[in-house]
């Protein structure tokens, strides 16, 4: 990647020396975002070492950096964040960089949904505007934003490492039509299920950006956070609400009071349609993106129908 040219005709004898310096120069990356992780070991390639800070499975709302994780973001070269005021440890990162790294917040540069606040949670009163809106963070469960955020990747990974330019292009080209096959393979699927089927209750606000993608309305149990738990009367008026609009299934996340979950299934008839991959990787199915996308689009048409 990086040729000292001086020194191209003092080693021109001992060539082999030359050689495992080069394969050893890859361009260190921290990602803070499992979604981000898998799009910068595609399109990065040989080329990249990427530390993948938030493991998948871990919930990115609750995730706090670690001594450890602020030490590799420090060595990285550049930090890759989710963005839409995903990352409330920003401070934490910027200290342990000294802004050194470059640093690209991907969300932050896609179309942006609006969702409710959390009255419960100070963060997100904080961030809210005056009709208590913010951002939705989730823009991973749309796959178009995926592939925008693939470009968005790959601009970078140029603009930090021009020698690469091709293999990088080609890298992404690759992932962004494998991307757009799966996103075609999700419309068809969708298409599998009446559009007044298409009704999404979920205990976990992440799917604005899917539902816009596929035509689904969603009926939300509670907020952004995973931490509180909703109130009766939100619970009362969901429960009417599944029933009135002859919901069959519901989507939980198991972070949800389990009695909450009795009380909503018991009373509107509606069954549990499965688990869904709200927050980005995961175990199973969703430790890749084309495997996570599948399980949501089968496991909520297939519930449903
Ligand atoms: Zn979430």
């Amino acid at each position: 990647m990086i040729i000292v040219r001086g020194l191209v005709a003092s080693l021109l004898i001992g060539a082999a020396f030359v050689r495992p310096v080069q394969a050893a120069e890859t361009l260190k990356i921290a990602s803070f975002s499992t979604v981000l992780t898998e799009i910068a070991q595609r399109v990065g390639g040989a080329h990249v070492t990427v530390a993948g800070l938030v493991r998948p499975g871990q919930d990115p709302h609750e995730y706090q950096p670690t001594p450890a994780d602020l030490e590799q973001a420090a060595d990285a070269k550049l930090i890759l964040l989710s963005g839409k005021h995903l990352e409330h440890y920003l401070d934490k990162i910027q200290q342990a960089t000294g802004g050194k790294a470059e640093s690209l917040a991907v969300g932050d540069a896609l179309p942006t949904l609006k969702m409710q606040a959390d009255p419960d949670e100070p963060q997100a009163k904080e961030a809210a505007d005056p009709n208590g809106m913010i951002d939705d963070p989730h823009w991973w469960n749309s796959v178009a934003n995926v592939e925008r955020a693939t470009v968005i990747v790959r601009d970078t990974l140029i603009k930090l490492d021009q020698a690469d330019r091709t293999d990088y292009e080609e890298n992404a080209k690759t992932y962004l039509a494998k991307l757009d096959a799966l996103n075609n393979w999700a419309k068809r699927k969708v298409a599998e299920l009446p559009r007044d089927k298409r009704k999404l209750v979920t205990s976990h606000d992440a799917f604005q950006y899917l539902a816009r993608d596929y035509g689904f309305k969603i009926y939300a149990i509670e907020g952004v956070s995973t931490e509180t738990e909703p109130s009766d009367r939100h619970v009362a008026e969901l429960i009417d609400d599944i029933k009135k609009q002859q919901v069959k299934a519901i989507f939980l996340e198991n972070t949800l009071n389990p009695k909450v979950t009795r009380e909503i299934t018991s009373e509107s008839g509606a069954r549990i349609g499965g688990s869904l991959y709200a927050d980005g990787l995961g175990d199973g199915d969703g430790s890749t993106y084309e495997g996570l996308v599948r399980h949501n689009i089968s496991t909520i048409v297939d519930a449903l129908q």
